[in-house]
C-alpha cells in the first residue's frame, strides 16, 4: 500500500509530524507531491520554491526509509532515489524559470481516458473528443484538428509538474539510464 500526500501551501507545515504518523503502518511507502493544476479553492497554492526543495529533501529521505525498512537491493535503491531526486530537480527546474527540457508527453505516450469516454491529453487540458464520436477508435481520434492545435501548443509554452507526464518524458530520453546513478548521489546533498 502507498500513501500519497499532495504537497499545498496549507499544509507543508506539518509534512515532518505527517513522514512520522505512517511510519506506524506497514505501507510500501509514502509519496508527496507537489499541488498541480488549478484548484477550485484559490488560497490553495504551492509552498515558495526554497520551501519546495527543503520539502523534496524530506520527501526522498522518507522514501530512502522505507527502502531500507524493505531491505531492498541497491539496483532498486539507484534506480527509485534517483528517478525521484531527477524528477525533483525538474521540477524546481519548471518552478524556478518554467524551464524543462522535454516537449511535454502528453498526447504522445500517455492520454487521460475519462469514464464517459472523454480524450484528454491531460487531466488538466480540455478534452479533445469522445471516443463515442470515434467509433472507440482512439488512433482516428488523436488525429483531429483539437488534437493536433493542443499538440502545437504544448510543445509551444505547456509546462509543469505533474508527475506522472515528467516521468514518462524522462522514459522516453534515451539519457536516463545514465542520469539515475548521477542523481542518486546527489539526492543527500
Ligand atoms: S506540461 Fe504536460 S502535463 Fe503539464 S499541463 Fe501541459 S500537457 Fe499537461
Amino acid at each position: 500500500m502507498v500513501v500519497n500526500t499532495t504537497v499545498s501551501a496549507l499544509n507543508y507545515k506539518d509534512i515532518d509530524e505527517m513522514i512520522e504518523y505512517f511510519r506506524q503502518f506497514n505501507l510500501t511507502y509514502h509519496n508527496f507531491e507537489l499541488l498541480r493544476g488549478s484548484p477550485k479553492e484559490k488560497n490553495l497554492t504551492l509552498p515558495p520554491l526554497s520551501e519546495v526543495k527543503k520539502i523534496h529533501s524530506k520527501a526522498i529521505r522518507a522514501r530512502n526509509y522505507y527502502i531500507e525498512r524493505m531491505k531492498l537491493g541497491l539496483l532498486e535503491k539507484i534506480s527509485v532515489l534517483g528517478i525521484t531526486k531527477y524528477t525533483q530537480s525538474l521540477k524546481e527546474r519548471v518552478l524556478d524559470s518554467g524551464d524543462f527540457p522535454f516537449i511535454c508527453s502528453a498526447g504522445k505516450n500517455i492520454i487521460v481516458l475519462e469514464p464517459d469516454g472523454q480524450v484528454k491529453l491531460c487531466e488538466l487540458l480540455p478534452s479533445v473528443g469522445n471516443l463515442k464520436e470515434y467509433n472507440y477508435d482512439i488512433e482516428v481520434l488523436l488525429k483531429n484538428d483539437r488534437t493536433k492545435r493542443q499538440m502545437a501548443e504544448i510543445a509551444d509554452h505547456c509546462r509543469c509538474t505533474h508527475v506522472c507526464f515528467i516521468n514518462m518524458s524522462v522514459a522516453n530520453d534515451i539519457k536516463t539510464p545514465f542520469k539515475l546513478p548521477y542523481y542518486f548521489l546527489k539526492w543527500k546533498k
